[in-house]
């Protein structure tokens, strides 16, 4: 599968741009799914699809009281983690001209 991993979020807030972003509970999803990639479905959980924000937090990324994010589901950030790490190590692999 080629496709970046998009947002699914619980809430969202208009930022000053007038552009959409995540809030509350933050799933990673691809577009073209039902469903986020730790298996939720999206109608039944009432989860917003934010196609044009990318799933790029890190397990070591720090949320602070202004964040509108809450929650980084765990489940969703290891799959995309290792999917970023398997990247890296094709690149890193990959013969040199
Ligand atoms: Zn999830």
């Amino acid at each position: 599968m080629s496709s970046t991993p998009a947002v699914a979020a619980s809430s969202e807030e208009v930022g000053a741009d007038g552009v959409r972003q995540p809030g509350g509970e933050v799933h990673a999803w691809l577009p073209g799914q039902n469903q986020t990639v730790c298996g939720l479905p999206l109608s039944r959980t009432r989860l917003r699809r934010f196609p044009h924000v990318p799933f790029d937090y890190a397990s070591t990324d720090v949320l602070t009281q202004a964040d509108p994010v809450g929650f980084i589901c765990p489940r969703c950030l290891a799959a995309t983690e290792g999917r970023r790490r398997q990247e890296k190590n094709w690149v890193r692999h990959s013969p040199r001209p």
